[in-house]
């Protein structure tokens, strides 16, 4: 399995890594990758991937979770030269938009937080984009003057500019701590 280093450090912009494999010429699978795949929500990262050897260079359109698998979907004029298992590369990760939905997240589950305690309503999918991003939630009664109030709650806690943590916990664990 491809070795998750956005878990370890979510603030990681460059790493270095070994191909494992490419298939169909561009779709690359890397022994480790800072690149965020698309989930719960958050597209996933573009960027670039260096060849150590001779400095091709492989623009990242996607990075995107195929049966288990990271892969990173490359283009550009070198992808015809080929990436080949066992080549080292270095990752970049475009950090503007990554952080950009790093905050977008953030900013998702504070709502999220204020419309479940203010409202008991439970979040039903999101999706963010660098612009603007989109929560579901199921409501009984849809009340435009009560989200105004949601808003002014959500900007207030933001404002107060508390530390955010954030922890792994397994599947098991995760799903005992939603039950409670
Ligand atoms: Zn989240």
């Amino acid at each position: 399995m491809t070795e998750a280093l956005y878990f370890l450090d979510c603030y990681l912009t460059e790493f270095e890594a070994t191909v494992k494999k490419v298939a169909d010429g561009k779709f690359v699978v890397l022994d480790r990758t800072a690149f965020y795949p698309e989930s719960g929500g958050q597209p996933g990262d573009t960027g670039k991937l260096v060849r150590e050897s001779d400095g091709a260079e492989f623009e990242v359109l996607y990075a995107g979770r195929f049966n288990g698998e990271i892969s990173h979907e490359i283009t550009g004029e070198n992808v015809s030269a080929g990436l080949k298992a066992g080549d080292k590369v270095k990752g970049f990760i475009d950090w503007d938009r990554r952080y950009r939905h790093m905050r977008m997240h953030t900013a998702t589950h504070v709502i999220a937080n204020v419309i479940e305690k203010e409202a008991g309503a439970q979040i039903t999918g999101n999706q963010l984009s660098l612009d603007q991003s989109r929560v579901d939630f199921s409501l009984e009664t849809f009340d435009r003057d009560k989200f105004a109030e949601y808003e002014k709650i959500a900007n207030d806690l933001i404002a107060r500019n508390n530390p955010i943590n954030f922890y792994l916990v397994s599947r098991k664990e995760a799903e005992k701590s939603f039950q409670g």
